[in-house]
């Protein structure tokens, strides 16, 4: 019998955290013991909290996707507070994984924290390239000092701490609330209660034009459980759907109007915000591993999240 793990997945009530819920239960295996906590069993900004959580549990690996985490406008609107809060939750949670003899950490970044003046496809080696998009700045140098933290705990204490690097994702138990959510929970939410209020317009933010490569979550949590258990690098690995598979939010809002079959218009609001044109992103380092691995197809994953949000929308984030 293998040596038994103790997982902690801190974040483990929001999107991604119960994606992996759903795929380790779903395995039931003997040899792992999974733990899903949240902003309510502990404040990772918080020093004495976090170390408290790593006391009770005492694990001997972490998934960290706990963050302050949100669409384009609640970044731009809120960039003091990403930057503080995911500095303090990072730098607790790598270093009470360190204090405390956590054999493999696997942190989160995200496709949106690499440089906003780059060259394309963006792969692993090109973070630190330059500044991020000015509409994420705080999230974005927040998340990159993961990257150099993990490479500082390797040289110094030899401490195997990685991370990933998704791109957009999406699926239930999303955050559809419009204030601070990204752009599929969002149109979610607002097409949903545009049909419940006999509404004839799918008003979308920005001009539809640009691009985003998205990953279904319950896709992302496979992939996450594959690098707890099998990658060993401290060098991040991009986890992303294909090159080929990078969709417009126009394209977005029609898969959407399609699974709801709303039969209104959709109505492009040119007067806010695009954000960044596009962050393609080669999943090249990942092929090379996982030659193999399937990804859902976008217009079943998205058909899913929408049902899920009709089904569940009373007791969903709003
Ligand atoms: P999410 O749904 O917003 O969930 C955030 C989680 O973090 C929740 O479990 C929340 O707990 C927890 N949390 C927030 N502040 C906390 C605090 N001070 N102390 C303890 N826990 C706290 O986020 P997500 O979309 O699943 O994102 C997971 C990871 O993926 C993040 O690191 C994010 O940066 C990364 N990522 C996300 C996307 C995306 O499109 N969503 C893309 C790329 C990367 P409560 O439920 O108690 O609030
Ligand atoms: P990003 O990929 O980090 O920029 O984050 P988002 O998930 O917030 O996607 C932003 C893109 O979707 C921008 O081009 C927005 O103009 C567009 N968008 C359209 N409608 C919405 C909406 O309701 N919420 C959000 N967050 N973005 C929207």
């Amino acid at each position: 019998m293998p040596d038994k793990k103790i997982i902690m997945v801190t974040g483990g009530t929001g999107l991604v955290g119960k994606a992996i819920e759903t795929v380790v239960q779903s395995e039931n295996r003997v040899d792992e013991t999974w733990i899903f906590v949240s902003s309510k069993d502990a404040d990772l900004c918080d020093l004495d909290s976090t170390r408290r959580l790593f006391e009770k549990y005492k694990p001997t690996h972490v998934i960290h996707l706990a963050a302050m985490v949100g669409g384009l406008f609640h970044n731009m609107s809120h960039n003091l507070d990403f930057l503080r809060n995911n500095l303090h939750m990072n730098d607790n949670v790598l270093q009470m994984s360190y204090e405390t003899g956590v054999r493999k950490v696997v942190s989160c970044l995200s496709t949106c924290i690499f440089p906003d003046k780059t060259t394309y496809p963006i792969d692993e080696s090109m973070i630190h390239n330059g500044p991020p998009h000015p509409s994420n700045f705080g999230y974005s140098y927040a998340k990159r000092m993961i990257d150099v933290a993990n490479k500082a705990y390797h040289e110094q204490y030899g401490c195997l701490f990685t991370s990933v690097v998704p791109c957009n994702v999406f699926g239930p138990h999303d955050n559809y609330n419009p204030e601070s959510s990204h752009v599929i929970p969002g149109l979610i939410r607002k097409l949903f209660d545009t049909i419940d209020n006999g509404g004839d317009t799918f008003l979308v933010m920005g001009t539809g034009k640009p691009l985003r490569q998205f990953i279904y979550s319950l896709d992302l949590a496979r992939l996450f459980v594959w690098v707890l258990r099998e990658y060993d690098e401290v060098e991040p690995i991009i986890l992303s759907v294909d090159e080929e598979c990078e969709v417009s939010i126009k394209k977005v809002a029609e898969e959407l109007v399609k699974s709801f079959d709303f039969k209104g218009s959709i109505v492009f609001d040119e007067t806010k915000a695009d954000g960044q044109y596009k962050k393609t992103a080669s999943n090249k380092k990942l092929r090379c591993y996982l030659p193999d691995f399937q990804f859902t197809p976008f217009s079943r994953a998205i058909k899913e999240s929408v049902d899920w949000y009709r089904q569940n929308h009373l007791l969903a984030r709003n």
